[in-house]
């Protein structure tokens, strides 16, 4: 069968950006975002290395979205002789003609600066790739919209799942002859303050996932949301500043529209001009405006996209009159890049950071080596054009700002995968953050789960998954067709740990020819359970509710909620108590007690169980 299928990771490995996993699958060459490299040197360095495989021999492209570091490196594999189609969402396509003509623009400008200037590595200095290799990449772009299966032929096929990232992300899984993987792109958070919520995609064998936040949660606000916003623009304005909010143009923009939009409506800042200084985000506006599809059934578009007094520079004219006239009355500018690592937003910087009266409030994650990175930290000075400018503005973190889920959010998209990953890698995240994850997702989840090296190829078997070490209860699954009739009695044991008894108990049930539990054997099984604990504490002494803690291994996802609530009526019964109050708290095998042993009739111990307190 010739080689086999494999997977490289080219990127997004030890770092946020530069998203590349190359899938090979006989003769085939598809790879998995085209994203560049940004922030530190180290980094960047590689979108200048020979590609690993010449670009001529891949045979697709396919695009988790249109943010740079995934799909900014597309033009150079086309100025490599890249020539096949380009697979994304709609959104996707809009976006990234907006992004990559930007880039071209951008990379034909700074070879020029840096021939002006005389600080290139490169004599001439060259672009990455020119305005025309854009113009070449963009008709390579073809739409596949969301949850369709598209046929890309040899038994390989696609199918995007909304992310809820930015407008047109998806998840991607890509069905090869053998086997399927699954590649997060980067994903939303529950709730996107502008767009639709991500889909949950079906399971697959192999999972990529992003771990942009994988060693963090976000905070809820401790108040009102973006008072941390609120306060910095009350006190710029007071003491007749301005403030620099620097944004992605995609995606972050609309959502700083918004939320400023909402904190002018409720009176919670003044009005003052707000200027949206750059013309990739002006454009993006456009498409978002018109994008009916994808945004919020509950968002207004007044709420964003036709606020008074705000006002969209266009012109190079207008831009620098903003950033080089008089000092003007105060105002906001929204501007790009979002790290400050190019753009519009240098000039703006060079000229507000100076002075103490202004401020620059960051609103998303700021990648190391970036300028935005720096100010977070503290710099009291930042190099602009080749030339120094010291710090005296004020510098504001938003965190509320973050499109990205944070490291409960993406467990909780592995947990609700079916059927569960044979193997997950961690990517797009810098070190600590993709270990953490790793860790908790084998913790929590019981998954196999790698944090992959730069360049390092993994071999894709067909071997049928393993049992769900997250359904372990399950351990004894009929076969298909077969039906078993009795339930195993539950599980019981006991033990001490410290003045409190504690008792774990697993439930299973019986299960019909398609794998489906069946009717009320839930119910009836529990009851046993209970009855067999109640036994326990009389020879023991005491009674359920010296039982301080039971532990159940309730599976999560459908049926969670029906479960819990048959415990509790049933716990109810038998203390004669119409609520007792139970809360409910996840505990790994790990954290069992010595002493207590878990009889589970199932094959494989569960990893994770529920405890249910009572009380
Ligand atoms: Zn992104």
């Amino acid at each position: 069968m010739g080689t086999p299928e494999s997977l490289t990771f080219l990127g997004a490995v030890g770092t946020v950006t530069g998203s590349k996993t190359l899938v090979t699958v006989g003769d085939r060459r598809i790879l998995v975002d085209a994203g560049m490299f940004q922030g530190e040197k180290q980094w960047r360095r590689r979108n200048w290395d020979p590609f690993p495989v010449p670009p001529a021999e891949l045979s697709d492209v396919v695009l988790t979205h249109a943010h740079m570091d995934h799909c900014g490196f597309l033009p150079a594999l086309v100025r490599g002789g890249f020539s096949g189609p380009v697979w994304c969402t709609e959104g996707t396509k809009q976006l990234a003609t907006i992004v990559l003509r930007d880039a071209g623009f951008l990379a034909e400008r700074e070879a020029q600066d840096a021939a002006e200037g005389g600080w290139s590595r490169h004599d001439p200095p060259l672009p990455i790739y020119t305005a025309e290799d854009v113009e070449r990449s963009l008709p390579l772009l073809t739409e596949v919209r969301y949850d369709a299966d598209a046929d890309l032929g040899d038994g390989l096929g696609l199918r995007f799942t909304r992310a809820g990232h930015i407008l047109g992300s998806a998840s991607v899984t890509l069905t090869t002859p053998s086997t399927s993987v699954l590649f997060s792109g980067d994903l939303g958070r529950h709730d996107h303050p502008v767009l639709r919520p991500r889909d949950t995609p079906s399971g697959a064998a192999y999972v990529l996932v992003e771990s942009t936040y994988g060693d963090r949660e976000h905070p809820e606000p401790v108040n009102l949301p973006h008072e941390d916003l609120a306060d910095v623009i009350r006190r710029t304005v007071a003491r007749d500043g301005s403030v620099l909010v620097p944004a992605f143009a995609i995606d972050r923009t609309e959502v700083v529209l918004r939320v400023l939009a909402q904190l002018r409506q409720d009176g919670r800042i003044p009005t003052v001009p707000i200027y949206v200084n750059s013309p990739m985000a002006s454009a993006a506006l456009e498409v978002y405006r018109r994008a009916y599809d994808e945004l919020r059934p509950d968002l207004d578009l007044d709420d964003f996209a036709r606020l008074d007094n705000v006002h969209e520079v266009r012109s190079a004219e207008e831009s620098m009159a903003l950033t080089q006239g008089r000092h003007r009355a105060p105002h906001i500018v929204v501007t790009s890049s979002g790290m400050a690592s190019g753009g519009r937003v240098l000039h703006h910087l060079e000229r507000m950071l100076p002075d103490p009266r202004n401020s620059v409030v960051l609103t998303g994650f700021q990648g190391a080596g970036t300028r935005g990175r720096a100010l977070l930290e503290g710099a009291t000075q930042l190099k602009f054009h080749g030339a120094y400018v010291p710090v005296r503005a004020e510098i504001v973190h938003d965190r509320e700002f973050s499109v990205h889920a944070d490291a409960s959010d993406l467990l909780d998209w592995l947990r609700d995968l079916r059927p569960a990953p044979r193997t997950v890698f961690v990517v797009h995240g810098e070190p600590d953050s993709a270990q953490a994850l790793a860790a908790r997702i084998h913790g929590e989840l019981g998954l196999v789960a790698a944090v992959p090296a730069y360049g390092e190829k993994v071999v894709l078997t067909a071997a049928p998954p393993p049992a769900d070490p997250r359904e372990a209860n399950r351990g004894g699954i009929p076969e298909r067709g077969a039906s078993r009739p009795v339930a195993t009695a539950a599980a019981v044991s006991a033990g001490t740990s410290g003045a409190a008894t504690l008792v774990f108990l697993g439930v299973q049930e019986p299960r019909d020819g398609s794998g489906r539990a069946v009717a009320g054997s839930f119910e009836a099984q529990a009851a046993a359970v209970l009855d067999r604990i109640g036994s326990l504490a009389q020879a023991t002494g005491g009674d359920l509710t010296s039982l301080v803690r039971l532990g159940a291994y309730l599976r999560d996802g459908e049926g969670y909620a029906v479960r819990l609530a048959i415990w509790h009526r049933l716990i109810a019964a038998r203390l004669g108590d119409a609520a007792p109050a139970l809360t409910v708290s996840p505990v790994s095998h790990e954290e069992l007690p010595t002493g207590v042993e878990v009889l589970a009739d199932a094959v494989v111990r569960p990893r994770a169980w529920t405890a249910i307190s009572i009380g």
